[in-house]
C-alpha cells in the first residue's frame, strides 16, 4: 500500500470521494466507446476510472508530478495516456478533432483555462466540468445583472452554456468552503457566431466590463462614438452589464467596418 496522498492547495486539490456524486458526474458525461476524450486534472482518478470503463481510452493531464507516479502505477497496462504538465500551457489542438473535454477543474485556474479552451472551439465537441458554483453562475448569466461580465459574453458568444446540478461541499476531500456546479460547454456553429474580428470583440467586451461602474460612453470612447452607438440603437448612457451579447457583437462589426483591428 503506498502512503496517502497530501492534497495541495497550491494546486486546487479537492478529491471527489462521493460515489453518488461520481455516478452522477460521470452520467452526465455521458462517455461512450471510441469518444476522443481528454480530462483535466485527474488527481487520485475519481472520474478517470469509470470513465476510462466506459470509453475504452482516456487522455488526461496532470501537474502533479506525486499523482503522475501514482496514476501510472495504477493504470500500468491499461489505455490512459498520460501527459504531464500545466493544462493552461497545453496545446489541446493536438489531441484531434471531436475532443470531449472533462474535469472538476482546480479552482485557482478556472476562469484562465476556460478562456485558453476556447481557442481550441472549433476541434472540440463538447466540455463537463465541475467548477465553483459562483463561477458557473456568471458563465451563465444573463444582461443586467451583477454576475453578468467578460466570462458570461466570452463563453456565451463561443459556447452554450448549460448548468446541470449543484454538488455540495461533503462530496469532497478535503472539504470545501464554497458549492460547486457541473456545466456543459457546447461550441456553436461557426455560422452562428457573426463577429467579423473575433479578437475585436474580445476587446472591446474587456474594455466595458474593465470598469464596471463607468457608462459605455467611457468606457468604450476608444471604440465608438456616441452617435455610432446611437445608431445602432445602444444608449451611450448605460453601463455594459445591459448590453447582450449580440449587441457586442454589433458593436465589434461595426468598429471592424470602420477598418478597426484588434492589434
Ligand atoms: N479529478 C479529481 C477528482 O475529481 O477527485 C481531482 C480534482 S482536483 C479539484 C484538481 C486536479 O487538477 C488536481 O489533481 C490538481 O493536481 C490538478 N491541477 C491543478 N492545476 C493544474 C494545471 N494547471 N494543469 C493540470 N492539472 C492541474
Amino acid at each position: 500500500m503506498s502512503v496517502p496522498h497530501r492534497a495541495r492547495k497550491r494546486f486546487g486539490q479537492n478529491f471527489l470521494v462521493d460515489g453518488n456524486i461520481i455516478r452522477k458526474i460521470v452520467a452526465a458525461i455521458a462517455p461512450r466507446p471510441g469518444d476522443n476524450l481528454v480530462e483535466i486534472g485527474p488527481g487520485l482518478g475519481a472520474l478517470t476510472r469509470p470513465v476510462l470503463e466506459a470509453s475504452g481510452h482516456l487522455r488526461v493531464v496532470e501537474i502533479d508530478r506525486d499523482l503522475i507516479a501514482r496514476l501510472g502505477d495504477e493504470f500500468a497496462g491499461q489505455a490512459l495516456e498520460i501527459h504531464q504538465g500545466d493544462a493552461l500551457k497545453f496545446d489541446f489542438g493536438a489531441l484531434g478533432g471531436d475532443l470531449r473535454v472533462i474535469g472538476n477543474l482546480p479552482y485557482n485556474i478556472s476562469t484562465p483555462i476556460l478562456f485558453h479552451l476556447s481557442e481550441y472551439a472549433e476541434r472540440i465537441r463538447d466540455m463537463t466540468f465541475m467548477l465553483q458554483k459562483e463561477v458557473v453562475e456568471r458563465m451563465v448569466a444573463e444582461p443586467g445583472g451583477a454576475d453578468y461580465g467578460r466570462l458570461s459574453v466570452m463563453l456565451q458568444y463561443r459556447f452554450r452554456v448549460d448548468k446541470q446540478f449543484d454538488v455540495a461541499p461533503g462530496a469532497f476531500r478535503p472539504v470545501p468552503k464554497v458549492t460547486s456546479a457541473i456545466v456543459r460547454l457546447t461550441p456553436r456553429p461557426a455560422q452562428e457566431l457573426g463577429a467579423r474580428d473575433a479578437a475585436l470583440l474580445a476587446r472591446i467586451v474587456s474594455a466595458a466590463f474593465g470598469q464596471r461602474r463607468k457608462t459605455l460612453r467611457n468606457t468604450l470612447r476608444d471604440f465608438a462614438d456616441q452617435a455610432g452607438l446611437a445608431e445602432l440603437g445602444i444608449d451611450p448612457g448605460l453601463r455594459g452589464e445591459r448590453l447582450s451579447v449580440d449587441d457586442f457583437v454589433r458593436i465589434a462589426n461595426r468598429c471592424a467596418d470602420a477598418g478597426m483591428r484588434a492589434s
